[in-house]
C-alpha cells in the first residue's frame, strides 16, 4: 500500500477510528468503515483493511492499528466528516461536501483531494467565492478551515480586506448595498465587498452562508434529493391576506413582466422554479444560479401588490405632442432607470436622453406639475 505524504495521525482520531472497528456489532455483515474510499471489514475472524490503494487482509488490532498511517488521509478524512461534522443527511453536511468537490459522481480519491485543499478548493455561491482548506494545526484530524470573500474580491490581499470571525458580522454586511441604501432582498446581486471570513470551522462557515443568504443551503439540499416543494404563483397569490389580498387579481400576461422585472439574473441570483401554475409555466428564464427560488418572495409579492391595482385601470388613447427624439428619449430614461445606471451618466453626456440636463429640459418643456400634458381621447 502506497504510504501518503501527511500529518501524523492525532491520538483523538486513531481512538475513534479503533473505537468504531471495535464496538460495531461483530455479527453484522456490513463493513465497520466505509467511507471515501476506506474500508474496514471483518472477514473469517480478522480485519480487511482497503482504500483504493490496496488491501491488506488477515489483521490482527494490532495490525490493523499499525497500519493506520500507511492509510492516513483516508482515516483522518472518516474522522473529520464522522467526528467533526456529523449531521449524516442534513443539508449542512451536504453543502460542505459539495464546497470540496465531493457530491459529483467523478469524486477524486481522497488523497488528490487532500493535494488539492493544501491549495484550497474554490467555489462560488451567489456572490461568494468559498474556499475550503486543510488546517495546518488540525491534519491529523482531518480538520478543515474555511474562508468566505466576495467574488469580486477574489484577487485581493488577505491583509487588504477588513477580517471577520463571527458569523453574525454577516448581519451588517448583507444590510445595504455600496451606495449605502437598504438591501430588501438578500439574494439581489448588489452585495457589498471589502471583506473577508477567515479560519472558520465548519459550523461557522455555514453559519456566515446561511446569513448572508438565508434558506439556500436548505432549499439546495431539498432540489438535489427532488424535494423542493415549490409554491407557483397561483396558491402563494391566493393564500395571500389583507392588503395583499388582491394580489390572485394580477392578470396571467403580467405575472411575466412581474418576474422579468424583479426575478431575472440581473436583479436576483435564485434560479426561479416557480411558474403561473406546475402546468401553466412562465416563458422569462427563471434564471442559472446555484441554488433555487420555491415560491414567490415577500418582495415580488409586495410589488405585484401594486402591480395588481396598476392593471385594473382601463387603458386610454393618449393625444400629447413630442417629437421623435422626445418620445426616444421617453424610452431611454426607463431604459436607464431600470437598469439602475442613472448614476453613471455624466453631467456632460448630452447625448444620452437620460441625462440630467436632457431630462430636466423635456420637463420644463412638455410637463406642468409633474405630468405630462396630454389628453386622453374620451376628455
Ligand atoms: S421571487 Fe424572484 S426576486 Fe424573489 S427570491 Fe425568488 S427569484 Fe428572487
Amino acid at each position: 500500500m502506497a504510504e501518503h505524504e501527511s500529518s501524523p495521525l492525532a491520538q483523538a482520531t486513531r481512538d475513534a477510528f479503533l473505537e468504531t472497528v471495535e464496538t460495531t456489532d461483530s455479527d453484522a455483515e456490513s463493513p465497520r468503515i466505509d467511507f471515501d474510499g476506506l474500508l474496514v471489514e471483518v472477514d473469517d475472524g480478522a480485519y480487511v483493511l482497503e482504500t483504493p490503494e490496496g488491501v491488506h487482509r488477515g489483521l490482527a488490532l494490532e495490525d490493523l492499528e499499525r497500519s493506520l498511517e500507511t492509510v492516513a488521509p483516508y482515516v483522518s478524512n472518516w474522522y473529520f466528516w464522522s467526528h467533526i461534522v456529523g449531521g449524516e443527511g442534513t443539508a449542512r453536511r451536504a453543502f460542505l461536501r459539495w464546497c470540496e468537490g465531493t457530491s459529483s459522481a467523478d469524486d477524486e480519491a481522497v488523497p488528490a483531494r487532500y493535494a488539492n485543499l493544501e491549495d484550497g478548493i474554490v467555489r462560488q455561491w451567489g456572490q461568494l467565492q468559498l474556499t475550503t482548506r486543510l488546517d495546518a494545526d488540525g491534519q491529523g484530524r482531518g480538520a478543515r478551515q474555511y474562508e468566505i470573500r466576495h467574488v469580486d474580491d477574489a484577487a485581493v490581499d488577505l491583509e487588504a480586506l477588513e477580517t471577520h470571525r463571527d458569523p453574525y458580522d454577516a448581519r451588517e454586511i448583507v444590510t445595504e448595498d455600496a451606495d449605502g441604501r437598504y438591501r430588501p432582498l438578500k439574494t439581489a446581486p448588489t452585495l457589498v465587498g471589502g471583506w473577508v471570513f477567515e479560519g472558520l470551522s465548519s459550523a461557522d462557515f455555514v453559519e456566515t452562508v446561511r446569513t448572508v443568504y438565508p434558506a439556500t443551503v436548505e432549499n439546495w439540499h431539498r432540489e438535489q434529493h427532488d424535494e423542493l416543494d415549490v409554491d407557483h404563483w397561483l396558491e402563494a397569490a391566493e393564500r395571500q391576506t389583507g392588503i395583499y389580498d388582491v394580489v390572485d387579481e394580477l392578470p396571467r400576461e403580467a405575472l411575466e413582466w412581474v418576474t422579468e422585472a424583479c426575478c431575472v439574473d440581473s436583479q436576483c441570483l435564485k434560479r426561479r422554479e416557480w411558474h403561473y401554475t406546475e402546468d401553466d409555466h412562465l416563458e422569462v428564464d427563471g434564471g442559472d444560479g446555484t441554488f433555487p427560488c420555491r415560491e414567490p418572495c415577500s418582495l415580488v409579492i409586495a410589488a405585484a401588490r401594486k402591480w395588481a391595482i396598476l392593471e385594473s385601470e382601463e387603458e386610454k388613447t393618449w393625444h400629447l405632442e413630442l417629437t421623435t427624439s422626445e418620445l426616444n428619449q421617453l424610452a431611454e430614461i426607463v431604459d436607464a432607470v431600470a437598469d439602475d445606471r442613472t448614476d453613471q451618466i455624466r453631467e456632460a453626456d448630452v447625448y444620452d436622453g437620460a441625462n440630467r440636463y436632457r431630462a430636466r429640459y423635456l420637463r420644463a418643456k412638455r410637463m406642468d406639475e409633474g405630468s405630462l400634458r396630454a389628453e386622453s381621447h374620451e376628455e
